[in-house]
């Protein structure tokens, strides 16, 4: 024996389909092939079987011969080419004759290799080799995540479509597990996307350390785990599980997951924390064709983050549901501004002090023809996730800046305008010019308009956030950070960011004074705020009790239902009329 001949296939598992109508020629090559390792043989005798079988079997390369009676090779060789699910199959062609133009007609038809008979061991055992290791090369490129080495969402598509066949037949369930890291932009924004890629290959590492070591998994052998995970998109993992028992298997393996998730990840000298949302969709109580299946479980995802995320969430009628009306939202938004079905509500910031309207915050609404009113927290993060919120983000400047204008016009104080900024809106390098030009078309003074972000508008890149806002700046609008407290930011862009104002969130508020915590970081983020000469403001303050101990405290602006309630436009006008007096009551103490 040669020593090529000595050596054992890397590619043990790969399955090799003979067509032939002699036997005794497919025992032999079978029996050479053995020799090398391969253990996976289908033998095919009556040639009109061949296609049929090829796209049932999928074998990673097939010994063709040419001559057969009823169907001849180079007959299934054009079939074969002709499909779209086989026209790259790896097919060497075995021949007997010598004769160039049948070599020339195979290799038209798409052969990529030739056997004569009779067949050469050695030639036989390197040109299957050679055949797999081209295979394998471009299964690599076209199924393989080049990130984290994990199957694609191609080859993960592939699988559970294959899984459900098999289900089918042994009527078994499969599960689809979705798995979403929380918050993962904010590291790629936070720590640069190459630290992003580092965090996804080590997720990809823990959660095959996962699967390994959970029994459901283990029983299919050490590959077991890596031939049921990919990696589908961005942040997106997919697992498939099959031959399941029960679902306090998928329940253990889900915990598992979140579990070698929650050890920190150390990434560039820091430890970062992830969690993830995991969607659970099952074949085929749940969707009977892999399109659905898969969009159920994402379903099933989104719902998981919708509820506070680090979960897992079985699809259920209430999410595909909820996921229907997600649907028809973002259908129905598509038109909102051209049949002009928004309007903006006004909430007034008053003076703690003097008990005067300081301003207004312009809070969005959506009058659905159907629906009647929509709260903005419906539809704003589907506004968000559709790229829809650039467009109504600037109808809610234009219309702000346009009312602030208009209430001046009619003889009121001049007040100022807060108008919220999502954070798409706002990373868009257009932003302050789109800013600028609002002001400069409706006339409004600058100095009035307090754009709203969260603190997760400012993490990531330090300098071009910082430059944003500085630009923001430097046309005399303020900036504010809404929500303040709830964010998970460090605390040190107050000192570098040019922010004038923090509105303390209304978590905080509700259960002042009367709980101790609660009270003491209000107190907190009160006394910050006063050093760092910034104005601050408290949000949902509903009773007297909470009033007067902001108003102890010196905070500057109070916001909330005990005030007003957010109102239309002439309804705001009214109020501020009618309010003046009772303003100078509150200046007395009374
Ligand atoms: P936000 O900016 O923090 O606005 C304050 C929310 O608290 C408003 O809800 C307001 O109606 C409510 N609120 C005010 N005082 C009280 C109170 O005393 N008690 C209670 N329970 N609630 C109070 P709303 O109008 O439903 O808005 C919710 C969120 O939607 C806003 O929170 C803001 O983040 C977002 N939003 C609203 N309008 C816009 C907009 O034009 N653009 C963007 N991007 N987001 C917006
Ligand atoms: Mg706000
Ligand atoms: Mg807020």
């Amino acid at each position: 024996m040669s020593d090529i001949q000595q050596q054992k296939t890397p590619f043990y598992d790969a399955t090799i389909m003979m067509i032939d109508d002699e036997p005794l020629v497919m025992e032999v090559l079978q029996t050479c092939l053995e020799e090398h390792g391969y253990r996976f043989f289908v033998k095919i005798e009556d040639s009109t079987q061949a296609v049929d079988a090829i796209i049932s079997e999928r074998p990673d390369v097939v010994l063709l011969d040419l001559n057969m009676p009823n169907m001849d090779g180079f007959a299934i060789l054009q079939e074969l080419r002709n499909n779209r699910d086989t026209k790259y199959l790896s097919v060497i062609v075995l021949t007997s004759s010598n004769d160039s133009s049948t070599k020339l007609k195979a290799l038209e038809l798409g052969a990529t290799d030739f056997l004569a008979k009779p067949v050469d061991r050695s030639e036989l055992v390197l040109r299957i080799k050679n055949s797999l290791t081209v295979k394998a090369y471009q299964d690599q490129l076209a199924y393989y995540d080049t990130l984290t080495q994990l199957p694609n969402r191609k080859l993960f598509l592939d699988r559970l479509d294959w899984a459900i066949k098999c289900a089918i037949r042994e009527s078994s369930q499969v599960a689809v597990l979705n798995i979403a890291i929380d918050r993962f932009q904010q590291v790629n924004e936070l720590l640069g996307t190459q630290a992003g890629d580092e965090l996804l290959v080590e997720v990809s590492r823990r959660l095959l350390k996962g699967l390994r070591e959970s029994d459901t998994v283990s029983r299919g052998g050490p590959e077991a785990a890596w031939r049921n995970i990919a990696r589908l998109s961005g942040d997106e993992f997919s697992i498939l599980l099959t031959d399941l028992k029960n679902s306090s298997q998928i329940v253990a393996i889900a915990e598992r997951l979140r579990s070698v998730l929650q050890e920190p990840f150390h990434l560039r000298q820091r430890e970062i924390y992830i969690t993830a949302s995991i969607g659970i969709a099952l074949f085929p109580k749940d969707a009977d064709t892999t399109d659905t299946l898969m969009k159920h479980a994402g379903a099933a995802t989104a719902y998981a983050k919708e509820k506070g995320r680090d979960c897992y969430q079985f699809f259920s009628a209430e999410i595909n549901a909820a996921a229907q009306q997600r649907m028809n939202v973002e259908h129905s938004l598509r038109r909102v501004l051209e049949r002009n079905e928004l309007t903006l509500y006004y909430q007034p910031k008053i003076c703690a002090a003097t008990g005067a309207i300081k301003g207004a915050e312009a809070l969005l609404r959506w009058r659905h023809p159907q629906r009647g009113f929509i709260p903005p927290n419906e539809f704003i993060p589907v506004a968000e996730d559709s790229g829809m919120i650039t467009q109504i983000g600037e109808w809610v400047l234009r219309s702000a800046c346009e009312q602030n204008v208009q209430w001046q016009q009619n003889g009121l104080a001049s007040l100022s305008m807060s108008v919220n900024v999502s954070a798409q809106q706002f990373r868009d390098n257009k932003f302050p010019s789109i800013v600028q030009k609002i002001l400069s078309d409706t006339g409004m003074d600058p100095e009035l308009l307090v754009l709203e972000i969260t603190e997760g508008v400012l993490m990531g890149d330090r300098d071009r956030v910082g430059d944003l806002l500085f630009k923001i700046k430097s046309i005399g609008a303020l900036l504010s950070i809404d929500d303040f407290g709830t964010g998970y930011s460090s605390l040190s862009y107050l000192k570098t960011f040019p922010i004038d104002e923090l509105k303390i969130d209304r978590s905080f508020i509700v259960d002042t004074p009367a709980d101790g915590d609660s009270a003491a970081i209000v107190r907190t983020i009160v006394a910050m705020a006063r050093s760092l000469d910034l104005q601050v403001v408290a949000e949902g303050v509903e009773d007297d009790a909470q009033f007067q101990f902001l108003r102890e405290l010196s905070c500057d602006q109070i916001q909330g239902y005990y005030f007003a309630k957010p109102m239309p436009a002439q309804e705001f006008e009214a109020f501020c009329r009618q309010r003046a007096p009772a303003a100078q009551d509150i200046a007395k103490g009374a």
